[in-house]
């Protein structure tokens, strides 16, 4: 998938009217804070299986979680542009195999 791709798509219509309707679900809290008891304000949309591993999942609602920015740093490995391992957690609980595949 190209960078203009992924560039493209966050500036969307589509993508910033589902991003608002995901952070309203959430009601605007990190979903990963509140598996600790945490409420923290959620700042992002984390594609919980990456745009560029499903395109198609862009825009489906299992697949999106809010997020503070902390716990989206942790998300993703910065270096490499890998999921951690607290990413695959979030790929197992919305996405046990064989779904996946
Ligand atoms: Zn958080």
């Amino acid at each position: 998938m190209s960078k203009d791709y992924a560039k493209a798509f966050y500036k969307s219509q589509k993508w910033i009217r589902k991003r608002e309707l995901i952070l309203k679900r959430d009601e605007y809290k990190c979903r990963e804070c509140k598996r600790y008891g945490k409420t923290s304000p959620a700042t992002t949309v984390h594609h919980v299986i990456p745009l560029d591993q499903r395109p198609d999942l862009k825009l489906n609602i299992n697949n999106l979680i809010s997020l503070c920015d902390k716990c989206h740093n942790q998300m993703h490995n910065r270096i490499t542009g890998e999921l951690t391992e607290k990413g695959m957690e979030w790929v197992e609980r919305i996405a046990p195999p064989p779904f996946l595949v």
